[in-house]
C-alpha cells in the first residue's frame, strides 16, 4: 500500500477550508488511491472550529484519510508537507490601504515560507489561495530560498473556470468542449482571460464568438468581477468554487494536463511573454509528471499585449510595495 501524502491546509477552519478538507479527504486532490494525512494550520481563535471539523471528517470514516492533525505552530503543520494549501489570510478591511493589507499579509506569509523551507517534504508543492495570492506567494516564495522557486504558486484558476462557463454558456456549448483558456496576470480584478488561442469543439474561440465588444464589455469584466456578484446574491463569498478550484489546480500540478489541453497557473515568470522573471503571474502551462512549462510561441495580438501587460505592472507594483516593506 503507498504512504500516505502529507497535505497540510492553513486557515482549515474558515470557509474554503469547509468546502475544501471534505474533498481532499475522499480523494479528489491527488487521486483515487491516495491516503492522506491532513495537518490543519489556524490561529488560536481558529483551532476550536477546526476541531469540529475533524469531527466531522473522522464521522465520514473516508477510507483514505489517514490521520488529522491540528496546530497553530507553523513549523509543526509543514512538518514533511508534500502538498500545502495556503488558504487563510488577512482580508482587506473597510478603510485599510493596501500597504496595510501587504504589511499583515506579510506577518503570515513570511513566517509559513520559513517554515516550509525548514521544515517540509523535498517534493513539496505549494498552492496560494489567500488573497492577495500572487504577491502572498512571492512572499513565502522569497523566505524560502532552500525550495526551488517554482514550487510556489498562486491560484487563478477559478478564473479558469469561471471564464471557461461564461464561454460556454455565451457559445451554447458543454464546458467539456472548451480548451486552452488562458488567464494571464494577477488574480484581480485586473486579470486578463484569454479567449484568442481557446479552442470551442476544435474550432479557435475568438473566431467563434466574432464580438470584440462582448469581450471586452461583457466577457472580461463577468469574469473579472464574478466573486463580488456572488458576495452580493449569496451573502457570503464564494467559497465552494474557490475550494473545487484549489483540488483542480493541485490534481493538475500532480496529476498532468489533458493531450491538447492546457491550464492556467499563478507562477513565477522566467520571463516569457515579457513578464518580469521572479513575478508570480499566470500562464496557460502545460504539465507532466509534476512538473509544468508554460506554453510557448502564441502570439499576442495588440488587445490581448495592453490587458497583459496592465494586470503585470500591478504585480510590479505589489512586489515593489513588499519590497519597500523587507518582506521579500
Ligand atoms: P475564506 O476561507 O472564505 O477565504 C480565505 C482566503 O481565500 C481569503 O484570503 C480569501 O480572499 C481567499 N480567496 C481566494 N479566492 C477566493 C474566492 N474565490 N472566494 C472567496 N475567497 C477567496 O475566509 P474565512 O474568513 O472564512 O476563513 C479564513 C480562515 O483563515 C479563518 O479561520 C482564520 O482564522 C484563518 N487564518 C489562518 C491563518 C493561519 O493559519 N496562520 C492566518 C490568517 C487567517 P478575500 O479576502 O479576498 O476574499
Amino acid at each position: 500500500t503507498r504512504t500516505p501524502v502529507n497535505v497540510t491546509i492553513t486557515g482549515a477552519a474558515g470557509q474554503i477550508g469547509y468546502a475544501l478538507l471534505f474533498r481532499i479527504a475522499s480523494g479528489h486532490l491527488l487521486g483515487a488511491d491516495v491516503p492522506v494525512k491532513l495537518r490543519l494550520l489556524e490561529i488560536p481563535q481558529g483551532l476550536k472550529a477546526a476541531e469540529g471539523t475533524a469531527m466531522e471528517l473522522d464521522d465520514c470514516a473516508f477510507p483514505l484519510l489517514r490521520g488529522i492533525e491540528i496546530t497553530d505552530d507553523p513549523n509543526v503543520a509543514f512538518d514533511g508537507a508534500n502538498v500545502a494549501l495556503l488558504v487563510g489570510a488577512r482580508p482587506r478591511t473597510k478603510g485599510m490601504e493596501r500597504g496595510d493589507l501587504l504589511e499583515a499579509n506579510g506577518g503570515i506569509f513570511k513566517p509559513q515560507g520559513k517554515a516550509i523551507n525548514d521544515h517540509a517534504a523535498d517534493d513539496i508543492k505549494v498552492l496560494v489561495v489567500g488573497n492577495p495570492a500572487n504577491t502572498n506567494a512571492l512572499i513565502a516564495q522569497a523566505a524560502a530560498p532552500d525550495v526551488p522557486a517554482e514550487r510556489f504558486t498562486a491560484m487563478t484558476r477559478l478564473d479558469h473556470n469561471r471564464a471557461i462557463s461564461q464561454l460556454a454558456k455565451k457559445t451554447g456549448v458543454a464546458v467539456s468542449e472548451i480548451k486552452k483558456l488562458t488567464i494571464w496576470g494577477n488574480h484581480s480584478a485586473t486579470q486578463y482571460p484569454d479567449i484568442f488561442h481557446a479552442e470551442i469543439a476544435g474550432k479557435n474561440a475568438a473566431e467563434v464568438v466574432n464580438d470584440e465588444q462582448w469581450l471586452a464589455d461583457t466577457f472580461i469584466p463577468t469574469v473579472a468581477k464574478r466573486g463580488a456578484a456572488i458576495i452580493e446574491a449569496r451573502g457570503a463569498s464564494s467559497a465552494a468554487s474557490a475550494a473545487n478550484a484549489a483540488i483542480d489546480h493541485v490534481h493538475t500540478w500532480v496529476n498532468g494536463t489533458a493531450e491538447g489541453d492546457w491550464a492556467s497557473m499563478g507562477i513565477p515568470s522566467d520571463g516569457s511573454y515579457g513578464v518580469p522573471e521572479g513575478l508570480i503571474s499566470s500562464f496557460p502551462v502545460t504539465v507532466k509528471d509534476g512538473k509544468y512549462e508554460i506554453v510557448q510561441g502564441l502570439e499576442i495580438n495588440d488587445f490581448s499585449r495592453s490587458r497583459i501587460d496592465a494586470s503585470v505592472q500591478e504585480l510590479a507594483e505589489e512586489r515593489d510595495a513588499v519590497r519597500a516593506l523587507g518582506l521579500i
